[in-house]
C-alpha cells in the first residue's frame, strides 16, 4: 500500500503548508497615513494633533488618508 501512503502524506503536507501561509497571511500592518509615512521619511514625527492622539495609543491615525 505505498500509494495509499504517499498520498497521505501529500495531504499532510498540504495541510500544514496551508497553515502556514494562513499563519503568515493574519497579521496584516494597518498603513500609516500618509502624512506620518512623509514624516518618517524626514526623520520627523507627525506633527497632527490626530496622529500624536493615536500614536499616544499604540495606534495608527484613522483620519488622515492612508498612503
Ligand atoms: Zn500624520
Ligand atoms: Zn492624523
Amino acid at each position: 500500500m505505498r500509494t495509499l501512503r504517499l498520498c497521505a502524506l501529500i495531504a499532510l503536507g498540504m495541510a500544514l503548508g496551508y497553515a502556514f501561509s494562513e499563519a503568515a497571511d493574519a497579521p496584516k500592518e494597518t498603513p500609516k497615513a500618509k502624512c506620518c509615512a512623509q514624516a518618517e521619511k524626514d526623520g520627523k514625527k507627525c506633527d497632527h494633533s490626530c496622529c500624536e492622539a493615536a500614536a499616544k495609543d499604540g495606534k495608527k491615525c484613522e483620519q488622515c488618508p492612508k498612503g
